[in-house]
C-alpha cells in the first residue's frame, strides 16, 4: 500500500512459513520458497537461522504437555531454518493447502509434505494455523527492520 508517496505499514493477513532443519539439510529451500513465490503471495521477509531453544520452545508453546514436545523442540533447534512471512488475502489458509496434512503419509500428492515428506516428525515445513498466529509467529521470529514493505511488479497481474 503506498499513500501520498509514502510506503506505509498494511494490515494484510501474513502467514509465518518455516522450512524445518531436515528440509534444509535434504536441499529442498528452493523447491518450497517456489511453492509460495509461484502461488503468488508476497515475500516479506527471509532468512537462514539458526533457532535457539527458547524460541522453538515459545513457538510451540501449545504443544508444551504433548510427550512429543521434547523431541520436536530438538528436531527444529538441530540444524538451521529458513523464516518466512508470506502476505496476502487468505495467505494462512491457502498456505496450509500448499503444505498439506501434518502426516505426510496423509498429505494429498501435490502439496509439499504430500510430495517430500514421510514422516509427521520430519515434515518439512511450518505454516501457521490463523491470521493471529500468523501474526504473533512472524513477530516472534522477526525482528524490526527485518520486514521488506514492498511492492512487487507482479501485484497488478495478481490481483484485480
Ligand atoms: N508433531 C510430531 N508428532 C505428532 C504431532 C506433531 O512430531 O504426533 C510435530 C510435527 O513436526 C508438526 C509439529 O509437531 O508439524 C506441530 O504440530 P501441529 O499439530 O501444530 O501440526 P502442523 O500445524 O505443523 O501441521
Ligand atoms: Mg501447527
Amino acid at each position: 500500500r503506498v499513500s501520498a508517496g509514502r510506503i506505509v505499514a498494511s494490515s494484510v493477513e501474513q502467514s509465518y512459513i518455516m522450512i524445518k532443519p531436515d528440509g534444509v539439510q535434504r536441499g529442498l529451500v528452493g523447491e518450497i520458497i517456489s511453492r509460495f513465490e509461484n502461488k503468488g503471495f508476497l515475500l516479506k521477509g527471509l532468512k537462514l537461522f539458526q533457532c535457539p531453544k527458547d524460541l522453538a520452545q515459545e513457538h510451540y508453546k501449545d504443544l508444551k504437555d504433548k510427550p512429543f514436545f521434547p523431541k520436536l523442540i530438538e528436531y527444529i533447534t538441530s540444524g538451521p531454518v529458513v523464516c518466512m512471512a508470506w502476505e496476502g488475502d487468505g495467505v494462512v489458509a491457502s498456505a496450509r493447502k500448499l503444505i498439506g496434512a501434518t502426516n505426510p503419509l496423509q498429505a494429498e500428492p501435490g502439496t509439499i509434505r504430500g510430495d517430500l515428506a514421510v514422516q509427521t516428525g520430519r515434515n518439512v515445513v511450518h505454516g501457521s494455523d490463523s491470521p493471529d498466529n500468523g501474526k504473533r509467529e512472524v513477530t516472534l521470529w522477526f525482528k524490526e527492520g527485518e520486514l521488506c514493505q514492498w511492492e512487487s511488479v507482479q501485484t497488478p497481474w495478481l490481483i484485480e
